[in-house]
């Protein structure tokens, strides 16, 4: 594709001179007289490739377009060329100490302006190419994980259908209460991931309101979780503890909580498969005041290396997305559960030792309304 060059100059000969010399080099010009023009101009869709952009201008002058460009994250890697007087460079330019920005002193050699747009082009062009091709790997391991995710749930659903619908059980009670079980939890996680997707868009789309406060008994709500965590993991055999007193209570919307404490569970689950010695996951609560409380959940298993222990909270986290899928899972769970419990001004913090556990922490803060 053409590149577009957007020349910002209020002199008309320098102005019609550059635009020249470049229209023979095959790119897409548009000119501006104003620093008015030249900043609206460099603000809208599609915007320049490059921008040459005289320092001295009616209106606004270059160098605050340049900052202004730069405070916006869609304009700030667009390359500046400053077209500068000697005697106002060094000064000002410090203030730009971003890679994208180039100078040419007047008066310059037009041969000279022509070789660094086409340097400039050239880099602005890989740069576009990569992230395309970052975005379009992005992309395909996403769709992918998402689908591998979605089918697991669903064979198990089809497959205890298939059971029962081939009458295998023979009349056998206990055998077609054992596959309906399976159906519904296939079902279950299914409902999960599904609410998932949607609830993690959500949350990065709008700010979220606590909505309003339940009081919840966290032993009735924590059991109630490991009980569906359990019957996911069924074949894995881990053992479970849970420490947590009738009378502890959090004030949060109970979905809230339950969400959280599904993928809380859930990743504690995931690390200690892929563990040799993981199994063993405790649930311990300290209330905090009469509606608050400190809920740890304790994993044997693979733990987190220091350097992912913030990058784990990002949407659509994913460790290894493409080869092994060795960690199972949208990469949405962590991200759901911190932004949930920071809207009632709680936390999640992970502490963690690499090969032997990982300790969560979800602290929802007492509240009186
Ligand atoms: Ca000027």
């Amino acid at each position: 594709m053409t590149a577009k060059i957007l020349i910002v100059e209020d002199e008309p000969l320098l102005q019609d001179l550059i635009t020249y010399a470049l229209e023979k080099e095959d790119y897409q010009i548009v000119n501006m007289m104003t620093g008015t023009d030249g900043l609206a101009t460099a603000q809208t869709e599609p915007f320049p490739d490059v921008i040459i952009l005289d320092v001295q201008l009616p209106g606004i002058d270059g160098f605050e377009i340049g900052r202004t460009l730069q405070n916006n994250p869609r304009t700030a890697n667009i390359p500046i060329i400053f077209l500068t007087a000697r005697s106002e460079l060094r000064d000002k330019m410090l203030g730009f100490d971003v890679g994208g920005v180039d100078y040419l002193t007047k008066p310059f050699d037009v041969s000279e302006l022509k070789a660094r747009v086409k340097a400039t082009v050239h880099r602005v062009k890989i740069e576009q190419e990569r992230a395309r091709l970052d975005l379009e790997k992005y992309k395909t391991n996403l769709s992918q994980n998402t689908s591998y995710e979605l089918l697991t749930p669903l064979s198990k659903i089809l497959s205890a259908l298939d059971v029962i619908g081939r009458d295998a059980t023979q009349g056998n009670l206990k055998q077609l209460n054992r596959m309906i079980e399976i159906a519904r939890s296939g079902a279950n996680e299914l409902h999960w991931l599904i609410e998932d997707l949607l609830l993690a868009n959500k949350l990065s789309q709008e700010e979220v309101k606590p909505l309003f406060h339940q009081k919840i008994n966290l032993a009735q709500a924590i059991n109630l979780i490991v009980e569906q965590t359990m019957m996911k993991y069924k074949s894995e055999n881990f053992r479970f503890e849970i420490d947590v007193s009738e009378d502890c209570f959090v004030k949060m919307h109970r979905k809230h909580l339950y969400h959280v404490l599904h993928h809380l569970l859930d990743n504690a689950c995931k690390f200690s498969k892929l563990s040799p010695i993981g199994g063993q996951i405790k649930v311990m609560v300290h209330p905090i005041g009469e509606n608050g409380a400190e809920i740890l959940i304790q994993d044997k298993g693979v733990g987190i290396e220091p350097e992912l222990k913030e990058k784990v909270f990002e949407k659509f986290y994913q460790p290894d997305m493409s080869i092994t899928r060795q960690y199972e899972g949208m990469g949405v769970g962590l991200y759901i559960s911190r932004t949930l419990a920071r809207a009632y001004s709680g936390e999640i913090i992970l502490e963690s030792q690499p090969g032997a556990g990982t300790d969560c922490y979800f602290i929802i803060p007492d509240v009186n309304d």
